[in-house]
């Protein structure tokens, strides 16, 4: 079988599975409009199914549109975003649902040229949107597809670099369908996601087992390549003042815009005990040796590890008010609506 054989059997092996096995009940699929698709192809890009489908629904009751969206203020967005992480996504959504409120009249953009325009939507993104909701053809290459097609096709090399990507897009091109490009995307999606999964792929139950090199060849576990050297993740360390009032709240303050957690709210942070003991003597009134350190949590970002060490400082009844803006003393027992930063929501818990 040579390559263009190959691609062309790829699609009708995965539609007669999908007729029988795919995932077609779900919230995003039932009134598949744009929008709908747009927000479950982000929540869906670092999270699973299961976990994706409550968000989804309390998203777009709460934002049943673009326009709505593009209205709401961006806290109110992280609030119910909070505990999905990777918040990235959800400004970049909110950004994206302004513009295209603003650009183009509250519909997605018609191309994926004008798509990828938009904060946080890729080339793949771009494609599904408008395959599964217009039933446009577009080739999609997501970490799944990428997956299915470097094993099919047995594409050697990481996927990362250039030329490795650009015979993966081909290739996703040369597979891609006329008719029913619709259910041919979520098939191959839902495909690489169940069934050719990064390790023990379930190749006995494969439908494309006729097709894969990898199967003929014994390369599944070597495919695709890795990133070519592992970096070992650095370790950093921050304090954080857990300021508790005599009325049970805690104090909050707002973080940038950009950088990690960006623009949700999260504890005063520090480089040391001694940087928060002479804050909170400046803003709080209080002195030297009230502080309670607490052992570290450890916190995983893709780049870098963070040991977040609390200092619990318990304050009187009529503590001070912080007079800076972007701060709040936060009851959690009647929470406002604020998106937190996971480990903070975790310690506000714990208190
Ligand atoms: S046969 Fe195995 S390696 Fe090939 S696509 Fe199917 S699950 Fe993946």
């Amino acid at each position: 079988m040579n390559e263009r054989e190959r691609a062309a059997g790829l699609a009708p092996l995965l539609l007669a599975w999908f007729e029988r096995h795919g995932r077609r009940n779900l919230p995003w699929q039932r009134d598949p409009t744009p929008y709908r698709v747009w927000v479950s192809e982000i929540m869906l890009q670092q999270t699973q199914v299961p976990t994706v489908i409550p968000y989804f629904e309390r998203f777009v009751q709460r934002f049943p549109d673009v326009r709505s969206l593009a209205a709401a203020p961006v806290d109110e967005v992280l609030h119910l975003w909070s505990g999905l992480g990777y918040y990235a996504r959800a400004r970049n959504l909110h950004d994206a649902a302004r513009r295209v409120a603003a650009d183009f009249g509250g519909e997605f953009p018609p191309t994926v040229e004008e798509a990828t325009g938009l904060p946080g939507i890729g080339r793949s993104t771009a494609g599904a949107i408008l395959a599964l909701s217009r039933r446009e053809r577009h080739p999609i290459l997501d970490g799944n597809v990428r997956r299915v097609l470097a094993r099919c096709f047995a594409v050697e090399g990481w996927p990362g670099e250039r030329a490795v990507d650009t015979r993966l897009w081909d290739l996703a091109e040369a597979c891609t369908p006329h008719e029913e490009v619709d259910r041919y995307t979520q098939a191959i999606m839902d495909l690489g996601a169940t069934i050719c999964t990064r390790s023990k792929p379930a190749c006995h139950g494969c439908p494309l087992g006729p097709v894969c090199l990898a199967k003929a060849q014994g390369l599944q576990a070597s495919l695709p390549t890795p990133r070519p050297v592992k970096r070992d993740k650095p370790l950093r360390k921050v304090c954080m003042l857990v300021a508790v009032d005599g009325e049970d709240r805690v104090l909050l303050e707002q973080r940038p815009a950009r950088g990690i957690w960006g623009g949700l709210w999260s504890f005063p942070e520090f480089r040391d005990v001694d940087e928060a003991t002479a804050w909170a003597a400046a803003h709080l009134g209080v002195h030297a040796g009230t502080l309670e350190p607490w052992s570290p949590l450890r916190h995983s970002f893709t780049h870098f590890d963070l040991d977040i060490v609390p200092l619990r400082l318990l304050l009187p009844r009529s503590a001070p008010a912080v007079a800076e803006p972007g701060h709040v003393w936060y009851n959690h027992r009647a929470p406002a609506k604020l998106g937190l930063a996971a480990p903070v929501a975790a310690l506000i818990k714990k208190l």
